[in-house]
């Protein structure tokens, strides 16, 4: 099996290979149905991931200038209220004014496609870039646990790969760029990431090294995990022989629905490219 020339890897997709390259498989390249829910109790999951949605979509118009009467009118229960309002009043301050909503970049490295959408971009000319990321999960993570995760790895530097695209042709150093998490499970305690060179040279080979194990995979096999915790939330573990019933929703670590996950074609893309 061979990865597919328009493949583009993403966070997601790289985190689901990290967590089991099983997963990766079935899910980016044999595009297998899901078929299992994914965690319990249902109703109570889907409307989680609702109103994270809907979350976002307000921030979304926030973002652009709406006005907030207008945008407060969506919040149609009082957990999605409670959220807006937080965000509200505690958004991390100050952020620059020329702002990036929804952005997608994508670039090159080493032969291979990346790609990532951001919640939202806050640049300040010539002086710093600020990556803002919404996060709607019941719990805030530790800090270990998210300086881990592929997407704080991924974006910062896609986002210093492709910097030049924001400030008539200025590459920005990885010192000007910092990454925030923002959580509606802790909305006064944001995570701050600070980026560097030296993070920077270590994300690049650390992101070549996982596409290669990738390629490595598809010459050989995927494996299992070998952390068959991780199976309960996976939707097939039905098909590893894994279990059957569902793991609670509580465990789940990042609850929302990711757009990346829609099979985002390169050849759609009309945005940034390096
Ligand atoms: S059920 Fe477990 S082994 Fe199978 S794809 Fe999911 S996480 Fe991997």
């Amino acid at each position: 099996m061979r990865i597919p020339p328009e493949f583009a890897f993403s966070q997601n997709n790289l985190q689901d290979f990290v967590e089991c390259p099983r997963r990766f498989e079935l899910r980016y390249l044999l595009r297998q149905p899901w078929p299992a829910i994914q965690s319990q109790p249902v109703l109570e999951h889907e409307q989680h991931l609702r109103r994270g949605e809907i979350f976002h979509q307000m921030v979304q118009q926030h973002q652009i200038g709406l006005p907030v009467e207008q945008i407060s009118a969506q919040a149609y229960d009082q957990t999605l209220l409670g959220w807006w309002e937080d965000y509200l009043g505690s958004l991390p301050q100050p952020l620059p004014e020329k702002r990036y909503i929804e952005h997608i970049l994508q670039m090159t490295h080493g032969n291979y496609r990346f790609l990532a959408k951001f919640d939202l971009i806050a640049v300040q000319s010539a002086e710093k870039i600020i990556i803002v990321d919404w996060k709607t999960g019941r719990r805030k993570p530790a800090r270990t646990f998210l300086s881990r995760r592929i997407q704080t790895r991924l974006y910062p530097f896609l986002l210093w790969k492709c910097s030049a695209a924001f400030d008539r042709g200025i590459s920005y150093e990885p010192e000007q760029i910092e990454m925030i998490y923002w959580f509606t499970a802790d909305p006064l305690a944001p995570e701050h990431f600070k980026y560097s060179r030296k993070q920077a040279e270590q994300d690049g080979e650390y992101l070549l090294e996982l596409v290669q194990q990738v390629e490595h995979c598809t010459q050989t096999y995927f494996p299992l995990t070998s952390q068959e915790q991780r199976c309960s939330l996976c939707v097939y573990r039905s098909l590893c022989n894994r279990g059957i019933s569902a793991g609670s929703a509580e465990d789940e670590i990042d609850e929302e629905i990711d757009d990346e996950r829609l099979d985002i074609a390169f050849d759609q893309i009309g945005e940034t490219e390096f």
